[in-house]
């Protein structure tokens, strides 16, 4: 079989199907989606290599010398290496396709064994097998937005001035205040040293000399760097050890934490907004294939919804506010309302999703709900603290102006228990030449699910962390 193919360069699918590709020689790899073969003498391969959400369709004429002997036994799953012409395809739905001159079959999948199937593949099924899952379409999909919202993250900040610092993931700070921790040890777990007088672990024998854990939030380490670069930015992986088993949380996930120096609250929302905006644009403006198949197949109101935030302002109430319209609902919520309490995800999703239809922001919290670093109003009783909620998702983003001043902040730590000493770096920020400053967190995970529509955290990140769960 003699090729006539110039390039030995592999072009992705996604260049195949584009019509400035009819014409040319190419070469393409992928996975077999599957294989319909013709009484006329053809095979049509739809074939993917995750560049785009489509596939393209590989015509195999008979002719080829390994047509029956391998084609014929090349089903879904099967990788293959096509070398042959882009041309226009007859068919609907596709601007392209590509006659092959040759097919290598690079690795065989037998059928009867490939876990994949096209039907009767459940999402929870598809979580034992996390290691075949991103060959599906959904989650091919997933890992684009995915990587398309991390783009626009980067883009957001960098475009503004942002400095991208990497806070650590093993921590010494002991009670930042945010969730249960994992502990980080050397111990041998069976024979942990003790100190001989009151029998408490001895940490000093430990690996760093003291506890350390996993992170929870890289924010107090970002507000550091704030206070020496003015607009930084984190982006990193965060840990929280809750026995929580909900649609919405992981043990691991990945958040966004901006912190800037000079900006109040007001300052904050805003580029809370402004960033939302601006992620959910960029989504909606480059990966089209992949929003469709979500709008189908998951959600059918993900683009609209999308659209509509991108055009409309976010809706920014009190705490106070906001408690007086759950009093005043007529609804019956299972944690019944009144001001002090925190607001539970049926409350955030009444606001958004049935109230206002669109994000709200909700600001100035009591502070008895609120952690020890957000700056206490003139009220003595609420937070400068605010959280972003989105509909179905509900709290998207919790963010809030720090508090500069020593004495307050001092004061706020003996409320919630905590030994200013061990914080002494962070009160030093306080100490010499303190500012203003504001920054929230961003969950991506929980960004991924409201932009995609999908209904499980766990499906929306390649390999999922939760109680029970560390598998792949
Ligand atoms: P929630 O009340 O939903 O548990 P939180 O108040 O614990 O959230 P923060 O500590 O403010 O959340 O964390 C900042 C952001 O990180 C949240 O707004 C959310 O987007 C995300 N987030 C928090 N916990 C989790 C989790 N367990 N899994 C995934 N994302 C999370
Ligand atoms: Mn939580």
């Amino acid at each position: 079989m003699t090729s006539t193919v110039k390039t030995t360069d592999r072009i992705p699918v996604k260049e195949a199907l584009c019509e400035e590709s009819i014409g040319k020689k190419v070469k393409i790899c992928g996975w077999v989606r599957t294989r319909r073969d013709s009484k006329a003498g053809f095979s049509f391969i739809e074939l993917n290599d995750g560049s785009s959400f489509n596939s393209i369709q590989v015509v195999a004429p008979k002719e080829l010398d390994n047509y029956e002997s391998e084609i014929l036994n090349a089903g879904i799953g099967s990788s293959l290496e096509i070398l042959g012409e882009v041309v226009e395809s007859p068919g609907k739905g596709q601007a392209t396709e590509v006659k092959a001159d040759s097919v290598k079959v690079l690795g065989f999948a037998d059928p009867k064994e490939y876990p994949l199937q096209k039907k009767g593949t459940s999402f929870e099924f598809l979580r034992t097998i996390g290691h075949l899952r991103p060959r599906t379409n959904t989650f091919g999909a997933v890992a684009r937005v995915r990587n398309e919202i991390c783009r626009a993250i980067h883009e957001f900040f960098q475009s503004r001035g942002f400095v991208y610092v990497h806070t650590p993931i093993i921590t010494g700070s002991d009670c930042e205040g945010a969730g249960q921790m994992f502990k980080v040890t050397t111990f041998d777990l069976d024979d942990v040293p003790r100190k001989e007088k009151s029998n408490e672990i001895d940490f000093e024998q430990d690996f760093f000399g003291r506890q350390t854990n996993l992170t929870v939030s890289g924010q107090l380490e970002a507000e550091i760097y704030a206070t020496a670069l003015s607009n930084v930015y984190t982006f990193g992986p965060t840990f929280r050890a809750e026995n929580s088993n909900t649609s919405r949380h992981l043990s691991e996930f990945w958040m966004i934490e901006p912190e800037m120096a000079f900006c109040d609250l007001e300052g904050d929302m805003d580029v809370a907004e402004a960033f939302l905006k601006h992620i959910f644009s960029s989504v909606l403006k480059n990966c089209p294939d992949d929003m469709n198949f979500f709008n189908q197949r998951i959600d059918k109101t993900v683009i609209e919804t999308l659209t509509a935030i991108v055009e409309s302002d976010f809706h920014r109430l009190s705490y106070t506010e906001a408690i007086e319209i759950l009093e005043k609902s007529g609804e019956s919520f299972e944690f019944p309302v009144k001001w002090g309490i925190d607001l539970q995800s049926e409350h955030e999703r009444y606001l958004t999703e049935k109230k206002f239809k669109k994000p709200v922001i909700v600001y100035d919290y009591p502070r008895e709900i609120k952690a020890f670093y957000m700056r206490l109003n003139e009220d003595g009783k609420t937070v400068r603290a605010m959280d972003v909620l989105v509909p179905k998702v509900g709290e998207i983003i919790g963010g809030s102006q720090r508090e500069e001043r020593l004495d307050v902040l001092k004061e706020r730590m003996i409320d919630c228990d905590l030994n200013p000493e061990e914080y002494w770096w962070y009160l030093d920020l306080r100490r010499y030449g303190t500012v203003p400053h504001a920054g929230f967190g961003l969950g991506l995970e929980r960004t991924v699910q409201f932009v995609t529509g999908m209904a499980n955290i766990r499906d929306v990140i390649p390999f999922p962390r939760a109680p029970k769960t560390a598998d792949f």
